[in-house]
């Protein structure tokens, strides 16, 4: 399976970050060793001093398909999650100046964060959905799916133009604003609506 993630999706994030508005959507690829291990704590890896959290929401793809009309995009995906495209940003920095991709800096193990799924049918408007992050019980970051740029529905009709969708896929679907470094002995806890989705320790 892979992770296809989303970036610059929110308005106030692409301002935080001072990057340009797409006029496409941002995508990139985690391979599924990203994925933290459930129950395991996130290590910050040796090679940042900057690592951000970026918590995102989730759609996990449940039928495949190629060129899927926004119109029908809702029928291949039941469930819905929360989770974090974890980011070296010194390091992300660095390749972005050089024009490089970013893989180094947000696909290295443990960099995807997936928590619990909920069917879709929990929620009224998945297009008006409140979540947030908390850091040590302090909320650090909080968005609503109505701010994206592209809507879930809109980001698999376009990603799944450049890639075949399969049973198992997770798209991340952008960060609010309010990244910020992560440091060792944070307790990362993220919401959507009232629901706790994740609690997760960084060593
Ligand atoms: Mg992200």
């Amino acid at each position: 399976m892979k992770l296809i993630c989303i970036g610059r999706n929110y308005t106030d994030h692409i301002k935080e970050l001072e990057n340009e508005k797409p006029t496409d959507p941002v995508v990139f690829l985690k391979p599924d060793t990203a994925i933290l291990l459930k129950k395991q704590p996130f290590f910050i890896p040796e090679f940042s001093n900057d690592v951000h959290h970026e918590v995102e929401v989730l759609v996990k793809i449940n039928r495949v398909g190629k060129y899927i009309d926004k119109k029908f995009a809702h029928k291949y995906y039941s469930e819905i999650g929360l989770g974090i495209d974890f980011t070296a940003r010194d390091l992300q920095a660095q390749l972005k100046a050089k024009g490089l991709p970013w893989e180094k800096a947000k696909a290295f193990d443990g960099a995807a964060v997936i928590g619990n799924w909920l069917p879709k049918e929990d929620f009224k408007d998945l297009n008006n959905l409140d979540f947030s992050l908390k850091k040590n019980e302090e909320v650090v970051q909080q968005g609503n799916t109505g701010l994206m740029l592209w809507k879930i529905d809109e980001i698999i009709e376009y990603v799944s133009k450049y890639f075949t969708l399969k049973i198992g896929d997770v798209i991340f679907t952008g960060t609010p604003a309010g990244v910020g470094k992560v440091i060792a002995n944070d307790k990362l806890k993220g919401y959507i609506e009232d629901k706790q989705l994740f609690s997760i320790t960084v060593k």
